[in-house]
């Protein structure tokens, strides 16, 4: 991991919820409103429609205005928290980041989250992807290996009751679907670690 093509990644990420929006959708349909597939795509869209101008920022300060950006435009409960969480780690990350700075950042970015949400692992959210994403990281697991783990992570929050987020609401019916924004976390978490790999 040289050299960052930040912009690859913004429009791997971008296609990657494009193209899984109306599934993000569905999962949203079951337990919440339906919305988180078109709010992430309208984010990410939006995050894609200025890949141009962050990409020639220094990492930090890009992954900020990505996070703002992001805040401004998914909207919903998700949207201030995936803000939140590039926010923070463009915070704690440096510019030319190694492996012990990205664990260091990412792990204050999940803390970052957890604190806005006022939640924890184990309440069936995007938090059940991330932390698990981070363990794998210390563990020197390599970026697909990490995607896998973020997948399974995602599937594992199905027989999860929701605590937090719309789909609390439901109790015990939130039994049995997958949570919407763990599902796009594990997508954002494949895309990246992919593109990362195919570069270095
Ligand atoms: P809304 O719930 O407002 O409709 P979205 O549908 O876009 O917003 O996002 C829902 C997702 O946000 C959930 O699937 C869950 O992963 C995440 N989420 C909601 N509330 C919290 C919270 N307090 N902490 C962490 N993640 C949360
Ligand atoms: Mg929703």
């Amino acid at each position: 991991m040289d050299k960052l093509d930040l912009k690859t990644l913004i429009l791997v990420t971008a296609d990657t919820i494009a193209a899984h929006a109306e599934e993000l959708t569905r999962l949203d349909q079951a337990i919440g409103d339906g919305d988180h597939g078109l709010n992430m795509k309208r984010g990410f869209e939006a995050v894609r429609a200025e890949a141009d101008t962050f990409a020639t920022k220094p990492l930090p300060d890009a992954l900020k205005a990505i996070g703002t950006k992001l805040v401004m435009t998914v909207g919903g409960a998700s949207g201030p928290l995936f803000g939140t969480l590039f926010m923070a780690l463009g915070k704690e990350i440096s510019a030319e980041p190694d492996r012990a700075n990205l664990m260091a950042a990412f792990g204050k970015a999940i803390e970052a989250v957890a604190a806005r949400g006022k939640s924890q692992v184990g309440q069936k959210t995007m938090l059940d992807v991330l932390q698990p994403v981070h363990d794998g990281l210390l563990q020197g697991k390599t970026g697909s290996e990490i995607a896998d783990v973020a997948d399974s992570a995602a599937d594992a929050t199905v027989p999860m009751k929701a605590l937090r987020g719309r789909a609390s609401f439901l109790g015990d019916r939130s039994i049995g679907h997958m949570d919407a924004g763990a599902r796009s976390t594990a997508l954002l978490v494949r895309a990246v670690t992919e593109t990362i790999e195919g570069q270095a």
